[in-house]
């Protein structure tokens, strides 16, 4: 039986599949290679490189989406391109120029076009795009070798049974990213620093940590993983700091509340505005949405509150709707965000 028949495409976890093919180039003598197809899960690594001592690594994660027609889309790639060229420069790697990301991106999904689930399961094909110093250093200093390589895995839908408000806990032991730091870039560093923070607030029963800024401990950073929006009346508000990774899910989410005819502001957003919240939540690829139900501050004991009765808020979910409709294609794309992988 093949790998795929055995797939329950409703009720798969949020976790990794094996596929047939992921896509490798490398960047070697001032240029890339051509885009090479493998069928391993595995890499032949030097173990000297850079990407393994010194954190010179990067990555991106997408999805593509099958639509009622059949059809698969993949959503504002260009930004994703863009990003992981801005992490690159952000700790000295050799950017991946936007084409061959494209031509990568294309490739692994094609390549693995029986892996993207049918449509209405909720279930996606998430692309992850990974680049690292594979050059080998003993000295600290870049790397003159670079990898980058494209793999597709099936994912569920990351909530279960409709989306459900979860709760944060709000951290001033430990923070993800220095203000002058690679918070703005998605390194993989940030997440190893995030993880004192998560795994506690896991502990402690809660889906996340919520970050503060880290000079001050004033202002909102983020959520995890993820980005912090806020609804306040007919206002959508969102963090602004050096340190915040710059989701293409929040972006998304900015201008369709500006389209829905809500207010956009984003800003330094203090802690306490939390009390002034009518609802909030966490963003970003994997969950599209997190609705927050409480955010707890277990230094003053104080919890914020934002789904009474158990249930994310109608604007929340109006944002949730309206992006998820467009990436699967049930909603009219007029922003140009779609591309069809044909
Ligand atoms: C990837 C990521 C996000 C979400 O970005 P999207 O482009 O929306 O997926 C938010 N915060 C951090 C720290 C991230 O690494």
């Amino acid at each position: 039986m093949d790998n795929i028949d055995k797939i329950d495409w409703k009720n798969m976890p949020f976790g990794y599949v094996k596929t047939d093919a992921n896509v490798r180039a490398v960047f070697r003598d001032g240029k890339w290679g051509e885009i090479e197809v493998s069928s391993s899960e595995y890499l032949n690594l030097h173990i000297a490189a850079s990407g393994l001592h010194y954190g010179q690594q990067a990555f991106e994660g997408m999805k593509a989406y099958r639509g009622k027609d059949g059809k698969v889309r993949i959503f504002r790639w260009e930004e994703n391109a863009k990003r992981l060229i801005d992490s690159a420069r952000g700790i000295f790697m050799a950017p991946v120029p936007e084409e061959l990301f494209l031509e990568a991106v294309m490739k692994a999904v094609k390549l693995n076009e029986k892996y993207v689930p049918p449509h209405g399961t909720g279930a996606t094909l998430y692309i992850r795009p990974l680049l690292y110093g594979s050059g080998a250093e003993v000295g600290v200093k870049p790397a003159s070798e670079y990898t980058f390589l494209v793999f597709v895995t099936p994912v569920g839908p990351y909530f279960k049974g409709g989306v459900n408000p979860v709760d944060m806990l709000v951290t001033r032991e430990f923070d993800r990213a220095a203000p002058l730091g690679t918070g703005h870039i998605k390194a993989g560093g940030n997440y190893a620093a995030s993880l004192r923070a998560i795994v506690k607030a896991r502990e402690e029963g809660y889906a996340n940590a919520l970050f503060l800024d880290a000079r001050e401990k004033k202002y909102i950073d983020e959520c995890g993983p993820a980005n912090f929006f806020g609804i306040k009346g007919n206002s959508y508000i969102t963090p602004k700091s050096p340190s915040i990774l710059p989701s293409i899910t929040n972006m998304s989410l900015m201008d369709i509340a500006k389209s829905l005819g809500m207010e956009v502001e984003r800003r330094p957003v203090p802690f306490e505005e939390l009390a002034e919240f009518d609802e909030a939540g966490a963003c970003g690829t994997a969950a599209v949405i997190s609705p927050i139900g409480k955010v707890f501050d277990p230094d003053t004991g104080k919890t914020f509150d934002f789904a009474k009765d158990g249930k994310a808020g109608p604007k929340t979910m109006k944002l949730y709707e309206t992006l998820t409709g467009i990436q699967f294609g049930d909603i009219e794309d007029t922003f140009g965000w779609i591309t069809f992988v044909e």
